[in-house]
């Protein structure tokens, strides 16, 4: 039995039940890029296996001789940085596929400091990106969500299919898919059930018109930004994939994608300006809310802290519904010296999302992701071009 924190649980309700919650956490590191080759930045992060890597520190002694300490850690997958979006979606967001199509509730996020490839990833797109929308994970879980249902039994099932993309920003959410990037409101009846009134969901045929949306989302989602990279990584972009069944005329299963906020304020908040101060100490609260709800549910604990952010909130259907709940994190990682803090915080963040889940999605294939990349020459090709 699971219950809203300070509710009484309302027996009998499906709004409240979780059946079993699985999770399935991985690392991303990505390649150095350019302007650090040229820096000449140290990669201090050793991808050992397909689950394990090592970060070396640099530290000092109280004598002030240096040494490297070796943090290590292990996870579902770990992908290294020649991994292509093909290979990470593989072991990722496509196991959850055939979770919605069997009428389950699905959710990837993407983790980590602004700069670590969580958009590179996902497949948001700014001005300037020389990615096409085909080639993250949006576009890709798109194309075989199509492929899907096309098979059987699937095909016979009656499923329609729609896509939504908005934005959180601060405690404020914004449609992606509206011109002008609407403001909505959310609301929460006496049930518990959260919506956000007015959300775009807009019906989608093949992977073209997913992609022609995405396309929309992300240029609205950058807009008006004289840096495209800044406000974008103060947000998290939601994007989701809504299956409904036409006969039943109800929700059938929903896969919800999410680039999140970069998880750095805290760390070096010394931003003097208030509104950033700010921005950031609400960033960092929904992503610490963010863990304690997967923790939560992982311990299938009665006491889910969902209200305690507008992202965990607006989320809060993705997991309690009485829906089987199946999710996954990507943690992103830069290679690079300088990021080797942010680089710690995320892996002990991703660490402790682990610990306690009670079953992992766990990976019952053997192959090494890093291995399958070096079998694979023309997804290789293709990721090492998009390099800058
Ligand atoms: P974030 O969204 O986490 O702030 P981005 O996805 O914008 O980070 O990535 C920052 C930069 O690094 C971009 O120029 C992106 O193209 C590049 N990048 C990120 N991950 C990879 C990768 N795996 N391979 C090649 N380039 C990458
Ligand atoms: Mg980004």
């Amino acid at each position: 039995r699971v219950q809203l924190e300070n509710q009484p649980a309302k027996s009998g309700t499906a709004g409240d039940r979780v059946k079993g919650h699985q999770i399935v956490v991985c690392v991303r590191k990505r390649p150095l890029r350019r302007k650090e080759l040229t820096d000449r930045e140290l990669d201090v992060v050793s991808v050992l296996s397909k689950d394990t890597l090592v970060v070396h520190e640099p530290r000092k002694h109280v004598n002030l001789v240096k040494f490297l300490e070796n943090h290590s850690f292990r996870f579902d997958y770990v992908f290294n940085e020649d991994c292509s979006n093909a290979t990470v979606y593989e072991f990722t967001a496509r196991p959850l596929i055939k979770h919605i199509f069997d009428g389950g509730m699905a959710t990837c996020f993407a983790y980590g400091q602004t700069g670590s490839g969580k958009t590179h990833t996902m497949g948001g797109k700014f001005p300037g990106s020389q990615q096409s929308s085909m080639d993250g994970i949006y576009g890709m879980a798109a194309r075989d969500v199509f492929a899907t249902l096309k098979t059987a039994p699937y095909n016979s099932r009656k499923l329609s299919v729609s896509c939504s993309f908005f934005e959180i920003y601060g405690t404020r959410v914004y449609d992606l898919l509206m011109p002008g990037k609407p403001q909505l409101r959310v609301l929460e009846d006496g049930n518990q059930q959260v919506q956000v009134v007015g959300l775009t969901q807009n019906p989608v045929k093949n992977t073209g018109d997913v992609l022609e949306l995405l396309e929309m989302g992300n240029s609205v989602r950058t807009s008006g930004h004289t840096s495209a990279n800044s406000k974008s990584s103060r947000s998290h972009a939601v994007f989701q994939i809504v299956l409904r069944s036409e006969t039943k005329d109800q929700l059938y299963g929903k896969f919800s994608l999410i680039d999140l906020a970069g998880n750095e304020r805290g760390a070096d908040n010394s931003s003097a300006d208030r509104v950033t101060r700010l921005e950031g100490s609400e960033i960092n609260k929904s992503l610490l809310v963010l863990k304690e709800c997967i923790r939560a549910l992982g311990r299938q604990s009665s006491h889910l802290p969902f209200r305690g952010s507008k992202l965990t909130q607006v989320l809060r259907d993705s997991f309690i519904g009485g829906k089987k709940v199946k999710t996954c994190m990507i943690a992103m990682i830069s290679p690079g010296l300088h990021s080797v803090e942010h680089t710690l915080n995320t892996l002990r963040y991703a660490d402790r999302v682990k610990e306690l889940s009670v079953e992992s999605m766990a990976p019952k294939r053997n192959q090494d992701p890093n291995l399958e990349s070096t079998s694979m020459p023309d997804i290789i090709s293709q990721s090492s071009s998009q390099r800058p």
